[in-house]
């Protein structure tokens, strides 16, 4: 006999879970809303280091995208205003180089324009996936576009590092993703890094999704991670690793993709979506930050895939007369967060003089409830495995950022396929398909 019954039993408390969670109420249903952590969040995470809030996890967010804009507003939380970036460093062919914003833009942006020279003719309506054929884009790898350009390796480095920030792997990414992102920016890859990665929310990522959570009358239940789910085709029956069992009408699953292979899923999914979550995205990458003595020069860095353990940083705040710097790895397992003599080796690459005092991270990697960062699709998964997860499977709707059709791999894709289920359930409710 389960142990509690309601509406809807929402998975995962992630932007996605929350904000499915949040629009169920408001329509009246009941819902409990079950999160394996002792915080909500997911792979956003606001917490305290170096005596203030830092984010750990997804941290940026922009005015153009539709969801994250309409509930900042609808909070009346604004976003904070990045530093300015004074010099860039980039690794490429064995030395660093360095100059103004400007001279380093008119270096690689020619490169980067060709990378993404096709983003809008295969996908010229980036909300339909389908609108043409994407057969071919799918099987290419962010690897194999990079050969393709027969670039010097100057060159080659320079783009490489380019793209650092958003590759663990060139041979695992497939290259439609990309692609897709700079669509979403009118094919200006340029544009859609700066919707990517520059504007963060005031307060934090925790108090947006802490405000969302606040509108919500779901019964939410932390530190219960869940171990199955079945469709008996007349209710969905949800087991906790505790064993508790929780029936409802329908139930949205918002967990990371890298997690679902721990969940026992009754009846089984489409082969495609098995096989995707059976090979899991694979982004294994870190987000580390330094406090460095001092108020130093605000610059960025880049280095290519695999030669420097540090591939991007950026000078983010000032705080107490030093200096924060954000770092990011392509691959977690080649720096640890807190290993501070290894991260100023890293950053010392750029800045020979650079004094890392203190660091922090967190390992979302061999974290149990995320298993990775943020997702990038394998070649094929973007246009078909994803689209077909995101189809009703029964009773059971999958949900996040991972499998979001526009905003993939981020906190508005998280929010928009946690309302798009939301809604998909709320119909199947009132008109009595569940
Ligand atoms: C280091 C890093 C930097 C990032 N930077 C950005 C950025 O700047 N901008 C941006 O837009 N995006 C960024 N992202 C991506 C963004 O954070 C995610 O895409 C988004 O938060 C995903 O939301 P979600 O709700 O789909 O999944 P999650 O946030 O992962 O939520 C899923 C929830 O499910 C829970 N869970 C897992 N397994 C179980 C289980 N068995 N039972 C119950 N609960 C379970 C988890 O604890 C989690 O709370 C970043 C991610 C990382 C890791």
């Amino acid at each position: 006999m389960p142990n509690s019954a309601c509406d809807v039993v929402v998975i995962g408390a992630g932007f996605a879970g929350v904000t499915a969670a949040r629009d169920l109420t408001l329509e009246g249903h009941s819902v409990i809303l079950l999160e394996g952590r002792d915080r909500v969040g997911g792979r956003t995470f606001t917490s305290e280091v170096f005596g203030r809030q830092m984010e750990f996890g997804g941290t940026y967010v922009h005015w153009t995208q539709p969801n994250v804009w309409r509930e900042l507003q609808r909070h009346h939380i604004p976003l904070s205003l990045p530093l300015g970036i004074e010099r860039v460093y980039w690794l490429a062919d064995g030395m660093v180089h360095s100059g103004s914003q400007i001279e380093y833009d008119s270096a690689v942006s020619p490169l980067v324009a060709r990378f993404f020279a096709d983003a809008r003719t295969r996908f010229p309506l980036p909300v339909d996936l389908s609108a043409v054929d994407n057969t071919a884009i799918e099987k290419e790898t962010l690897g194999g576009r990079l050969d393709s350009l027969n670039l010097s390796a100057y060159d080659r480095d320079l783009l490489d590092g380019a793209l650092s920030t958003l590759v663990h792997s060139y041979s695992e990414q497939g290259v439609a993703q990309m692609l897709l992102w700079a669509a979403t920016a009118f094919g200006d890859w340029g544009a859609f890094l700066e919707t990517a990665g520059f504007w963060p929310i005031k307060g934090g990522t925790k108090r947006l999704i802490d405000a969302i959570l606040g509108e919500s009358k779901a019964d939410l239940r932390l530190s219960t991670p869940v171990s199955a789910i079945e469709d008996d085709g007349s209710s969905v029956v949800v087991t906790t690793r505790s064993g508790e069992r929780i029936r409802a009408r329908s139930a949205v699953v918002a967990l990371p993709l890298n997690t679902l292979g721990d969940v026992a899923i009754t009846p089984d999914v489409a082969q495609p979506v098995r096989t995707m979550i059976d090979h899991k995205h694979p982004m294994k990458t870190a987000k580390i930050w330094a406090r460095v003595r001092g108020e130093i020069e605000p610059f960025c860095a880049f280095a290519p895939v695999g030669k420097n353990p540090v591939n991007t940083a950026r000078v983010e705040h000032r705080h107490e007369d030093d200096t924060l710097v954000v770092c990011f790895a392509s691959d977690a397992s080649a720096i640890d967060a807190e290993d501070r003599e290894g991260v100023q080796a890293a950053l010392r690459t750029f800045v020979p003089d650079i004094d890392v005092l203190e660091t922090a991270g967190h390992d979302w990697v061999g974290d149990d409830f995320s298993q990775g960062t943020w997702a990038h699709h394998r070649p094929g998964n973007l246009t078909q495995a994803a689209p077909q997860m995101r189809e009703p499977h029964g009773r059971i709707h999958f949900a996040g950022g991972d499998i979001a059709p526009l905003g993939v791999g981020g906190i508005e894709g998280a929010m928009e396929s946690g309302a798009g289920a939301a809604r998909n359930i709320a119909a199947a409710l009132a008109d009595g398909r569940h």
